[in-house]
């Protein structure tokens, strides 16, 4: 039997489990030198003058939402179609979240931040859905012609490109994300990206207890910071991942872009185009599914996961979490909300054959034929 196809899997090859081994021997296992080291390969990867990593993308936003000042009173404009954490990590600095619809891409629509802007809004917090770029130039005006500052939390987006330069140059602080099945993994794990020295040494300090040493034993605390350390252990397993960045984006692309092909014709559902002035780092393979056949998602989507093919839905809305709806009452966001209903993400990853991208695009068509159009 075929084994279960998931929407986005990690890639551990021997070379990656000979460093983490022989890092476990290391002098040090967290605090040593694999970790600046890690985070200079990923500054010139992105092309970026500083990246902080930490234990997480959750740890990153709410790093980034405290360096740039996000406290109680404060307003953050984000997009509902991401992962939770977005808009967690605003809160958890005590700031309020209003959240902006969002385009047919699942990103987040510029010409709608305008008039969500209050004398309280601090933030605009953009996601780069399953590795495809905001429109961040123009989202990067609205910001500055308000005097807001931009987070770009680009967890799906490492390697991703506007007009050949990465994601992580253009907002004031960019997130990334090493979770297990993002597009590099260390376990665990996170960044934060940016040109600013100021945003980089407050990360710095937030990430380790907001505590420098001074000289011999002595030390100052002058921030509230927390344990968002990284290991030497995850970071060596990172380095040697973004080393082969580029080889996964390709395979990941090539998927996407048989199924592009194999989908060109048919009228159930629709994919979002990556325009041809960007580069994706393909986190998903997204499509939307024709509004009849998105009344009979959930069996569409047991079947599919019945014959092995792993799709997922890339997001509930964040505002429909009964802790949201407690927080803020009902909330409806039309776009949002019809993104939600006709979305689907595909099986798309670097550990997949070219036989496996042509059972899941085999398995799909006759699966959405079976119920009807
Ligand atoms: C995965 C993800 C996060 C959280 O990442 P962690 O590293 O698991 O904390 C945040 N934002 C987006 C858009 C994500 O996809």
């Amino acid at each position: 039997m075929r084994s279960f196809i998931p929407y986005s899997k990690q890639q551990i090859t021997d070379d990656d489990i000979a460093v983490v081994c022989a890092a476990m021997k290391g002098e040090y296992l967290t605090g040593g030198t694999a970790v600046s080291e890690f985070e200079k390969a990923l500054c010139k990867y992105i092309g970026v003058k500083h990246v902080v990593v930490m234990n997480s993308a959750t740890s990153a936003l709410h790093v980034a939402y405290l360096a740039l000042g996000v406290g109680v009173g404060d307003e953050v404009i984000t997009t509902p179609i991401t992962f939770a954490a977005t808009a967690n990590a605003a809160l958890m600095c005590g700031a309020d979240v209003k959240f902006c619809d969002v385009k047919d891409d699942g990103n987040i629509d510029e010409n709608l931040i305008q008039k969500l802007i209050t004398s309280k809004t601090k933030v605009i917090t953009a996601v780069d859905f399953g590795g495809n770029a905001v429109a961040i130039d123009e989202i990067l005006k609205i910001a500055r012609q308000n005097g807001l500052k931009l987070i770009d939390d680009a967890s799906h987006a490492l390697g991703s490109e506007i007009d050949g330069v990465k994601v992580g140059n253009h907002a004031d602080i960019s997130i990334f994300s090493f979770h297990a099945i993002k597009p590099i993994t260390t376990f665990e794990g996170g960044a934060i990206a940016t040109n600013s020295d100021e945003y980089a040494n407050l990360a710095r300090l937030y990430r380790s207890h907001g505590i420098v040493k001074t000289e011999l034993w002595d030390s100052d605390m002058s921030e509230l910071g927390y344990n968002y350390r990284l290991s030497d252990v995850a970071c060596v397993l990172g380095q040697n991942q973004l080393k082969r960045l580029d080889d996964m984006i390709a395979v990941r692309e090539k998927i996407a872009r048989y199924y592009d092909e194999r989908f060109k014709s048919q009228t159930k559902f629709s994919i979002v185009k990556i325009e041809p002035n960007k580069r994706s780092a393909r986190h998903l393979y997204v499509v939307l599914l024709s509004e009849k056949l998105a009344q009979k998602k959930a069996e569409i989507f047991k079947k599919l996961h019945e014959m092995g093919v792993g799709v997922q839905v890339h997001y509930k809305p964040t505002y429909k979490f009964s802790y949201y709806k407690q927080k803020y009452g009902e909330i409806y966001l039309k776009n949002a909300e019809n993104f939600y209903l006709r979305e689907l993400s595909l099986p798309c990853h670097q550990s997949m054959s070219d036989d496996d991208a042509k059972y899941v695009a085999d398995t799909f068509l006759s699966v959405l034929d079976e119920f009807g159009n």
